[in-house]
């Protein structure tokens, strides 16, 4: 496993627990809001997993869970190794942050419930899934990770940046229906800060009043 970076606490990853974050370094997207642009370019320094495991051991008693974040950890096939292991260091329960870009190998930390919970985001509506990703997206994959999602009896939340650039109201509209109103759909402003395109830096930031305007009853973040 690539790891370069390590939270040791925070509070607002997964609601109601308190976690260590662990992020991946590699992405195979290049959304240009992303916030993480040294993990998801490999520019930050790798941590080794005994160090990662040690701090672990010494916090676990503070903790409630782990979350694993990115960049992309589903592209590492290191992960359900990785995880196995991790459980039997800590015990803890752990919760997956994925573009959805891996259906086969979220399939196999599912079957092997690895996972705790997951949070995937949905970029956008399938049909507009390239242009907001910055790269050519194989929909069809993120759609197999959602239909397996959808159903999981796991601690799921669907997430979408809400970028007026790349996207319109009427776009989060579309990905409210297809998601079927899921009720844990959450719907993130854009923020200027650390971006991995600059150029996005020059358009505003969405106000929540115009997302809770355009989606009443959608939980919005940010
Ligand atoms: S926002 Fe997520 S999916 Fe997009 S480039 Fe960054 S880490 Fe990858």
């Amino acid at each position: 496993m690539r790891i370069g970076g390590y939270l040791p606490a925070s509070f607002l990853d997964w609601k109601g627990r308190v976690t260590a974050v662990l992020f991946t370094l590699g992405c195979p997207f290049r959304c240009p809001y992303c916030h993480n642009p040294d993990l998801v370019l490999e520019k930050a320094k790798p941590i080794p997993a005994e160090e990662v495991f040690a701090r672990l051991s010494e916090r676990r008693t503070f903790l409630d869970g782990i979350v694993l974040s990115g960049g992309e950890p589903t592209m590492q096939s290191g992960l359900p190794g990785f995880l196995r292991e991790l459980r039997v260091a800590t015990g803890l329960p752990v919760r997956l942050d994925t573009n959805g870009s891996n259906p086969e190998i979220l399939e196999t930390l599912l079957e092997e419930e690895l996972l705790a919970g997951v949070a995937m985001d949905v970029k956008a509506p399938w049909r507009k899934y390239s242009r907001v990703c910055g790269v050519s997206v194989d929909e069809g994959a993120v759609i197999r990770s959602w239909e397996l999602l959808r159903r999981a009896a796991l601690d799921v939340v669907f997430r979408t940046t809400f970028v007026p650039a790349l996207l319109s109201l009427e776009d989060l509209v579309g990905v409210r229906n297809q998601l079927e109103d899921d009720p844990r759909w959450i719907v993130q402003r854009f923020r200027r800060t650390e971006i991995l395109d600059a150029n996005l830096a020059l358009f505003p930031e969405p106000s929540p009043e115009c997302l809770r305007e355009a989606l009443p009853g959608v939980n919005i973040s940010g």
